[in-house]
């Protein structure tokens, strides 16, 4: 089980299960979880140095996705579908992320997965043809499933 550095919530996140969960989870484990008012705007995160990248990483951010504004794109799919996380504990030396979300491309998982599904549900519903959503253009899925699985469910070990 990966076990972050710190844990940065929203107090908003408690009032869905999977926020719930998860702090728990870390509380239990004894991460420091800290309160913040907005995932978007760190204070502490955005006055650390670039050279505390490595460290910066290895924490998790816990908030509820307010924005969900889909981006036409209409080259391998239909939309860009902001989802539900952005970032990444990993750092992969090619990653894009780091250009776009600079030092602070840490994992931010959304709680309100249950919202964006249904917007994406009722969308492709009143569409007159299939649509194709890409709801991995900013995150890692399959690391954020290896996060937010269920204990119980799985025992394979992330490093
Ligand atoms: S999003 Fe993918 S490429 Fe980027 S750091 Fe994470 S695992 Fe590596």
């Amino acid at each position: 089980m990966f076990l972050p550095k710190g844990v940065y919530f929203e107090k908003d996140a408690e009032n869905y299960e999977l926020g719930r969960d998860l702090l728990k989870r870390y509380r239990d484990n004894g991460i420091p979880c800290f309160e913040i008012d907005n995932h978007n705007n760190i204070e502490e995160m955005r006055k650390k140095q670039n050279s505390e990248f490595r460290s910066i990483k290895q924490n998790i951010i816990i908030g509820v996705r307010k924005t969900h504004k889909f981006v036409e794109n209409h080259k391998v799919s239909d939309y860009l579908v902001p989802y539900t996380s952005s970032g990444c504990i990993a750092m992969c030396l090619y990653c894009y992320l780091v250009c776009n979300f600079n030092k602070c491309s840490y994992l931010r998982i959304f709680v309100n997965r249950e919202q964006m599904l249904d917007k994406i549900i009722k969308m492709a519903n009143k569409a007159d043809r299939d649509l194709v959503f890409e709801i991995g253009s900013n995150s890692d899925l399959v690391l954020e499933n290896m996060i937010t699985r269920k204990f119980g469910m799985d025992n394979r070990e992330f490093c």
